[in-house]
């Protein structure tokens, strides 16, 4: 089966194999502390940072969870800005913890406003922090994390920023768009194994944590828990060797390809050949350079379009929510990105919305045209 979802994606054999076998006891292993480590800083410098990352052994939810979490006191006021399903998320979150969500709300099919939130911000900027997606994976929106987040530092409002969808496909300069949590996963851009969450912290982050007048209102989710190192044990509770390895290799293999510059060009040639077969984006700016979403053609539902793939060998997403039988979405993602996997996709999606009638899409040609001319 060829994986062109939007997470988890592909996992390379060279992961998977790094995965294998029980190498040592992370929690006695001095050794394993120094690669554990050295991973963090690769992580880090996936974004361009010398800041300190921190690996949780979580799925990416508890970093959205365990951010709002550490760095909001109870009876804080956040603006949590949402054009897309994971935006207005946050103020769940928020709420659990007993703060104050302001809900800042943008189109769904447009990038957020950054003139309309500065506009926003000058009638009220009495928040503490705030908190945006940068890519929306289930409407294919990258919104413009760096302008919205200078724009919040001018309003000293700290910034948690969800990248778990755009970690390692979108360029990210963590100190120069002065993001203060940044968060990911491993599961989508650096195609590693679901399990992990990746945190960047900044300098402010960190002070706020630490100068709470109350208690973080968790263990595990104490982001402060994974900075400070004990006497005896270097983590929290136990860590994932495995994963830790998958993640590393993961890393490796990022590195070696030329990642960001893959993702730009699937991106584009993915938004091509669905434009030039016909179909309407999704998104009408903003477009995500790893995730593309597209509107199912009238009188079919995307649950059939990935019936009828996923007999053909390929899987594709489909909507979430209200959406969810209205758009398809490829993940072009990490290891999804490969021309063998997508030569197969747009072979399927040929045939598939040949045999429903669509007699004059194109998508084979468009992805063969543009790899031609690459
Ligand atoms: C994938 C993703 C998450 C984590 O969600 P899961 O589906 O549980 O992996 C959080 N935020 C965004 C933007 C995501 O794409």
């Amino acid at each position: 089966m060829k994986i062109l979802c939007a997470g988890p994606t592909t996992i390379d054999p060279r992961v998977e194999k790094a995965m294998q076998g029980i190498v040592t006891n992370p929690d006695l292993d001095p050794e394993y502390e120094k690669f554990h480590r050295n991973v963090e800083k690769k992580l880090s410098r996936v974004v361009h940072t010398d800041r300190p990352s921190i690996i949780m052994l979580a799925e990416g939810m508890l970093a959205l969870e365990g951010s709002v979490c550490s760095l909001m006191e109870p009876g804080e006021r956040v603006l949590v800005l949402s054009n897309g399903f994971f935006g207005a998320g946050f103020s769940e979150f928020v709420d659990f913890f007993g703060g104050e969500a302001v809900l800042f709300e943008g189109d769904f099919r447009h990038g957020l406003d950054v003139d309309a939130l500065r506009a926003f911000l000058e009638k009220d900027s009495d928040f503490a922090l705030a908190t945006m997606v940068h890519c929306e994976t289930p409407s294919g929106i990258t919104n413009d994390a760096a302008a919205i987040c200078k724009l919040l530092k001018e309003y000293s409002i700290l910034s948690i920023v969800d990248c778990v969808s755009s970690f390692g496909g979108e360029d990210i300069d963590f100190d120069e768009s002065g993001m203060d949590i940044l968060l990911g996963g491993t599961q989508k851009c650096l195609s590693a194994p679901t399990g992990l969450s990746i945190l960047t912290l900044s300098e402010a982050a960190e002070q706020k944590m630490r100068n709470r007048k109350t208690r973080i209102p968790s263990y595990y989710m104490n982001l402060l828990n994974y900075l400070d190192v004990s006497e005896d044990f270097a983590f929290p509770y136990t860590m994932s060797e495995h994963l830790t390895y998958a993640l590393n290799e993961a890393l490796d293999l990022w590195q070696e390809r030329d990642s960001i510059a893959l993702h730009r060009q699937y991106g584009e040639i993915t938004r091509k050949a669905f434009v030039d077969s016909g179909f309407t984006l999704y998104p009408k700016d903003a477009f995500s350079d790893t995730v593309t979403a597209v509107c199912v053609p009238d009188g079919m539902t995307a649950t059939e379009i990935l019936d009828r793939c996923r007999e053909k060998g390929v899987m594709i997403s489909k909507g979430v929510g209200e959406l969810h039988d209205g758009l398809i979405r490829i993940g072009h993602m990490g290891s999804n990105i490969s021309e063998e996997n997508f030569r197969a996709l747009f072979t399927v999606l040929d045939e598939v919305f040949g045999e429903a009638g669509m007699a004059d899409t194109r998508f084979l040609e468009t992805f063969e045209a543009a790899i031609a001319r690459a």
